[in-house]
């Protein structure tokens, strides 16, 4: 396909910076919107198809006709965005055929959501070409369901949100049972900081089975403690919470989600009071909290938060589900070549794979280019 289609749109991964594990509890997350994205160059067709292109997966176009598309379909990278064709169509919206050429800067599979990413910059696309009318939250909303149903795989609602609503220089509040969100300062360069990603490259096999774990460890703790879910506990009363509690699996659980819904919280005031550096610490407890009590960190991770912190960090912890992925530390500026350096050395010294380190700027959510 020709690169002069009706329109190019763009929509970006993200990351997490506090709340893990929250949002299946309806609790609170904070992720922001990374410079990197995924370029969608779109036209309409008339003829009903769907005709999808990616400079970042081998082969040649696919061809779907709109009206045949049903959940089930053949599997691989082109039921992301036909997902979302479906979703809309299946939702009531007047969606016909349209070229897509893909391509994109946000590493797939890496826990930077290059899921969401392409399935954001298709909805939006298609909903300013068809002239839809759909609210960014919305949109996130149907994306959920094209990755729920039609691709089939469990997630939450906190990354197409964040690849819909982000905003540069912010990181978005967003509470996942009533999807009411905000929009908070989170200007690192302002204040002469930095957060650093380091992708540890691992990710480990048993990860699927734990976090069917932890969700029903969960879901157990609520339903003892008599409450729709543990984003009811209120943080004032979690030592009478825990003193209810039987299982000390559980209890440890419960621990982790009441007092990280907090650390949202107070994340978000020190943000808002302009005290950027002061929310350092809190991220370093929530790694500990993850480590000790959710018990989803790996030596990996953990690797990469101590020695960071050795090496003069303010603040780090793991971002995502766990067992693998990324870790994010928040650093001065001036010390940020440092920190990188030293866990680079880590790595070397206990014989793991270099890590990647890329610095997060927090960017702009989805939007049309030209
Ligand atoms: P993550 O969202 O963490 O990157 P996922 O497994 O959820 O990992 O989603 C990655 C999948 O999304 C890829 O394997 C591919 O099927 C699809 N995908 C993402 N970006 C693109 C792209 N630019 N072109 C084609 N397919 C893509
Ligand atoms: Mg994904």
């Amino acid at each position: 396909m020709s690169s002069t289609g009706e329109g190019v749109w763009a929509a970006p991964g993200r990351l997490n910076l506090i709340g893990e594990h929250t949002d299946y509890n309806d609790g609170f997350v904070m992720p922001f919107a990374l410079p990197h994205t995924t370029v969608a160059t779109v036209s309409r067709r008339d003829d009903g198809v769907l005709r999808l292109t990616s400079t970042d997966m081998d082969g040649g176009p696919v061809e779907l006709r709109v009206d045949d598309l049903a959940p089930g379909g053949p599997g691989g990278w082109t039921d992301y965005p036909a997902g979302v064709v479906w979703a809309l169509r299946d939702a009531g919206h007047r969606v016909g055929g349209a070229d897509i050429h893909y391509e994109s800067t946000v590493p797939t599979g890496a826990g930077l959501s290059s899921s969401a990413a392409i399935e954001v910059v298709t909805a939006l696309a298609l909903n300013d070409l068809y002239e839809l009318g759909l609210e960014r939250w919305r949109m996130a909303r149907l994306c959920q369901r094209a990755e729920n149903v039609y691709v089939g795989a469990p997630t939450g609602i906190m990354d197409q949100t964040a690849s819909a609503c982000c905003t540069e220089g912010h990181a978005l509040y967003l509470d996942t049972r009533d999807l009411s969100q905000r929009q908070v300062p989170f200007d690192l360069a302002a204040h002469g900081l930095e957060l650093l990603v380091v992708d540890t490259r691992v990710k480990h096999a048993h990860s699927d089975g734990e976090y069917g774990k932890r969700r029903a460890g969960c879901e157990a703790g609520a339903a003892a403690l008599g409450v729709t879910a543990l984003r009811d506990v209120p943080y004032d009363s979690l030592e009478e919470a825990l003193g209810r509690l039987e299982d000390p699996e559980v209890r440890s659980l419960v621990r982790h989600i009441v007092t990280e819904n907090h650390r949202v919280e107070r994340v978000i005031a020190h943000l808002e009071a302009g005290e950027v550096r002061a929310i350092g610490p809190v991220l370093t407890e929530g790694h500990a909290s993850l480590r000790d009590d959710f018990r989803v960190s790996c030596r990996e991770l953990d690797l990469v938060v101590d020695t960071a912190l050795s090496a003069g960090a303010l603040g780090a912890r793991m971002t995502g589900g766990g067992f693998g992925g990324s870790a994010i530390v928040l650093t001065e500026t001036s010390a940020s070549p440092l920190v990188a350096k030293s866990v680079e050395e880590a790595f070397a010294a206990a014989s793991l794979e270099q890590p990647r380190v890329f610095t997060a700027v927090p960017s702009a959510g989805a939007r049309r280019l030209s």
